[in-house]
Order: structure tokens, then sequence, then C-alpha cells
């Protein structure tokens, strides 16, 4: 199944046991994406949290 890429309109490929809140890359653009739905498969931009690498 695809997903439509929000940034770039490619169709991404979404794997058979993929989740909800999954994050997936677009392989056309690179943009992080979160599977937002998957009946029908529907993805938005990723949650930029806060990136605490450090500490
Ligand atoms: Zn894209």
């Amino acid at each position: 199944m695809f997903a439509e890429c929000p940034e770039c309109a490619a169709e991404i490929p979404l794997a058979v046991d993929a989740i909800v809140h999954e994050i997936v890359v677009c392989p056309d653009c690179g943009t992080e994406l979160e599977i937002i739905n998957l009946d029908p498969p529907a993805v938005d931009y990723a949650p930029r949290e806060e990136e605490d690498w450090g500490e």
C-alpha cells in the first residue's frame, strides 16, 4: 500500500505490517513522516520533538 507524501506528493510504500504513528521517510524528498491512518493509508509530517540527545 502507498501513502502520498504531503511535501512532494510522491508515493511512499508502507510495510504491510505498518502501524499508525510509525515514522517513515519519504524516499523522494527525505521528509520524516508519521503514519496517521492505514485505511486509507495516509501520512503527515512527523512531530518535531525536541532532540534531547545531549545531557
Ligand atoms: Zn516526499
